[in-house]
């Protein structure tokens, strides 16, 4: 059976081109990157030119670049080491309600190191309150932490006046831009951001490595201890295929954005518009205009959005109900809730994010067992009644 992929958010595949280049690394340029020696040489200037690879991708330097195990340690690291770098200032943090667990979680964990951590609300489309952000920014406030785009929804944040507000209270700026880069242009300098989350497995890159850019002069204690690796800041030896991987990834990134945005938000607005047009009791959630190209959630009444799920994965299929992380743990989306959207409605909502190879003749056929598929679990829906819309 032909498999048709709706779920370039969760992960993407490794692109021919990212894998030509990494495949020589295993078992030629294999050598540690701190080994003197000539193999050990090759390696290190093969995550030289990765690091310039990355930079460039996002308007950086070569020395704000920290390369780590991907969105989930960046995210970690981030919060972590800009909160212990910077107590002497102050123990309060701002970051919002939509995060992605890997800085709710972190932020957790902070709260039981004496840290004081405010979780502001989203409208919603999603959008982080600015007036919110104004109002809890005090004395106090070491840290603002709010990514660039929503992994659930999609809704892209108003970066630019946060990273204002935070330079003008003199307070450090990260923002999780994992669903972002590859999405729309990054530059950190434009942006104003002080230190930003990356990962290489959404823009077609491998699994298990990513970046930490931290502006130069911005204090953060390291990470990872025993190694001298990366400036003393994160031991461990460097996965140098997966950095070469990472490398290629940013620089097609770099290259190719304009065109592969453009097919994507025309496949994006044609699913759309199609399922609007042949699904009833449906509701779009997201920011309509401000969101990533890739990626639509939507919430279909009367239907429960894993059985839903289940149902395509049946016809070949694949799409997800919420985010990768915490799809298989049956809970029900914080993002959802934080947006206002009922319980039901969170539990009858599925993710379908886009890639540059899907076709329009795919998008008719998911349309066309979307429509089948909840048309039958509709028939079964003990919460069915016929009427009104969502
Ligand atoms: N942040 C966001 C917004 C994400 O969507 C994800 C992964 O889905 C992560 C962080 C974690 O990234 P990684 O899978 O590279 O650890």
């Amino acid at each position: 059976m032909q498999r048709i992929y709706l779920d370039n958010v969760a992960t993407t595949s490794v692109s021919n081109e990212v894998l030509t280049e990494m495949l020589p690394v295993f078992c030629e340029s294999f050598g540690n990157p701190n080994s003197l020696h000539s193999i050990g040489r090759d390696a290190q200037s093969l995550i030289d030119k990765a690091r310039d690879r990355v930079a460039n991708c996002i308007n950086a330097q070569r020395g704000e670049i920290y390369f780590t195990s991907g969105g989930t340690e960046s995210n970690n690291w981030a919060l972590i080491g800009l909160a212990m770098a910077n107590k002497s200032r102050g123990n309060h943090i701002i970051t919002s309600q939509i995060e992605h667990h890997s800085i709710l979680d972190t932020c957790k964990k902070l709260e039981k190191l004496g840290f004081e951590v405010t979780y502001l609300p989203v409208d919603k489309t999603g959008l982080v309150d600015i007036a919110s952000l104004l109002h809890y920014i005090n004395q106090k406030t070491i840290l603002v932490s709010i990514m660039s785009a929503n992994n659930e929804v999609g809704t892209i944040q108003n970066l630019k006046t946060i990273a204002k507000i935070c330079q003008e209270k003199n307070v450090l700026f990260h923002t999780d831009a994992v669903q972002a880069v590859g999405n729309f242009r990054i530059d950190v300098k434009d942006l104003g951001v002080d230190a930003m989350s990356f990962s290489a497995h959404k823009i077609h890159g491998p699994k298990g490595v990513g970046a930490l850019y931290v502006k130069k002069g911005v204090k953060i204690e390291e990470y990872l201890t025993g190694g001298e690796q990366e400036r003393g800041k994160r031991g461990g030896t460097l996965n140098t295929a997966g950095i070469v991987g990472f490398g290629k990834a940013c620089e097609i990134v770099s290259s190719n954005y304009t065109v592969d945005c453009k097919k994507l938000k025309y496949l994006r607005d044609y699913f759309i518009s199609k399922v609007e047009s042949e699904i009833e009791n449906i509701k779009i959630n997201g920011h309509l205009h401000q969101r990533i190209a890739n990626l639509v959630s939507i919430s279909f009444k009367y239907v429960d959005g894993e059985a839903l799920m289940y149902l395509l994965d049946m016809a070949g299929i694949c799409v997800s109900t919420g985010s990768a992380c915490s799809s298989g743990k049956h809970e029900i989306s914080h993002v959802l809730i934080a947006m206002g959207l009922t319980p039901e409605e969170a539990q009858s909502t599925v993710r379908f994010s886009f890639g540059v190879d899907n076709t329009r003749e795919e998008i008719d056929f998911v349309v066309s067992q979307l429509k089948k598929s909840v048309e039958k679990l509709r028939q079964i829906s003990p919460l069915k009644v016929t009427k009104n819309k969502v």
